[in-house]
């Protein structure tokens, strides 16, 4: 009798621990999720600190294809790349699936170092 008792303990601790280790990969997942929305509203606060390109040439009614800076009028900006993270991605049992990545630039006057638009792509 104890024996049939052990096997069963056995049995149900075999499945506890498999159903556990199933469940952690949803689990870390929906984390994994949560923390790129979060870290997607910060990047995009960062976005909104500097008008995008169009809006810098509305602004300062300049040509999208010649820019020049503000306050020094050097017309070379040189990117520079701030971040890059997974473009809503979409949960997943094992595991999540996301088809493009966003990246989060800034473009920086070559003359004086002002930092004069931000832009947002996917790719
Ligand atoms: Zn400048």
């Amino acid at each position: 009798m104890s024996s049939v008792n052990n096997s069963l303990f056995l049995f149900a601790m075999a499945l506890l621990a498999i159903s556990l280790l199933i469940a952690m990969f949803p689990l870390k997942n929906w984390l994994v999720i949560n923390r790129t929305k979060e870290k997607e509203l910060r990047w995009m606060q960062w976005l909104n600190e500097k008008p995008t390109k169009s809006e810098y040439c509305s602004i300062h009614q300049q040509k999208p294809d010649k820019i020049e800076c503000d306050f020094c009028g050097a017309s070379r900006q040189l990117p520079s790349l701030e971040m890059v993270m997974t473009s809503n991605p979409k949960f997943g049992i094992f595991s999540n699936k996301f088809d493009k990545y966003t990246h989060f630039k800034t473009y920086i006057c070559s003359g004086c170092g002002t930092e004069l638009y931000r832009e947002r792509y996917e790719a």
